[in-house]
């Protein structure tokens, strides 16, 4: 897997960091129509339910995808935490 620097302006992201840096691990990009779709919980770890449920998404333009891994900083729990998985996972069965 090739390592990727993320660059990111989103300065109220909880993975922000100085230098316009994401120090997320993994972050899930996706269409506009798909983030519109899932609460916040849903990102990175859900990818490939996502896929299951929507296959490959395709889009004409940059502005039509989003990060589904922005989490407000100083919310209640991080994207990616175990209780956001463990929700992911709740809310992916449900749709399913
Ligand atoms: S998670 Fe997304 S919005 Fe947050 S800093 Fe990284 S790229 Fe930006």
């Amino acid at each position: 897997m090739p390592q990727l620097e993320v660059y990111c302006t989103v300065s109220n992201c909880h993975f922000w960091a100085e230098g316009e840096h994401c120090t997320a691990l993994r972050i899930l990009i996706t269409t506009d129509d798909v983030g519109d779709r899932y609460p916040e919980v849903v990102d990175a770890s859900s990818a490939r339910d996502l896929v299951r449920q929507h296959g490959h998404t395709k889009v004409e333009a940059c502005a039509e995808t989003c990060c589904k891994t922005f989490t407000p900083r100083g919310g209640p729990e991080p994207a990616g935490s175990p209780k956001k998985r463990e929700a992911a996972a709740r809310h992916l069965k449900t749709v399913f």
